[in-house]
């Protein structure tokens, strides 16, 4: 098993709802294991075109996935809430479900990037992040 942090966020429709969904949907996934969640917060949106604020957080699992399998799964769940494949970049999401670490993994594919190249820059990962886990380490930084 991996131990790896996940991010998640909303900031279209039933927000609290859609990220509840996504943790279900997770925990039902028979090689994912959700450890913990850290708190849920509200934050505005960075970058983009002016949006709705968001609720983000972080969780904390244990997979059984490789990474690029990981990712096709938590794509999977974005799709069914809603989350259409063409939704431009950085714009309104119903859910965005980010790898931010996987064990201390580094990796840099055309689709996966881990960690997450934006994780350090961010307050509303860093927060949650270190509520979980305060000795977390950046394998590269
Ligand atoms: P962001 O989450 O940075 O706001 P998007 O969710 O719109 O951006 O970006 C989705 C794309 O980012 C996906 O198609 C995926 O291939 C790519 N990607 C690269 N690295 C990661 C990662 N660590 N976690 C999630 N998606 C990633
Ligand atoms: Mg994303």
């Amino acid at each position: 098993m991996s131990r790896v942090f996940l991010g998640v966020g909303s900031n279209e429709g039933e927000r609290l709802e859609r990220i509840s969904s996504a943790i279900r949907a997770l925990a039902a996934t028979p090689q994912i294991r959700v450890v913990q969640m850290a708190m849920i917060i509200e934050t505005e949106a960075v970058g983009g075109p002016p949006q709705p604020a968001y609720l983000n957080t972080v969780l904390e699992m244990d997979t059984s996935l490789e990474p690029m399998e990981l990712l096709n799964a938590l794509q999977r769940i974005e799709q069914r809430l809603g989350r259409l494949p063409s939704t431009q970049r950085w714009g309104p999401r119903p859910i965005d479900l980010d790898l931010l670490l996987y064990e201390d993994r580094v990796m840099q594919l055309p689709t996966l990037c881990v960690p997450h190249p934006r994780m350090q820059e961010r307050r509303f990962v860093l927060e949650p992040l270190t509520q979980l886990a305060p000795d977390v380490v950046h394998p590269v930084l």
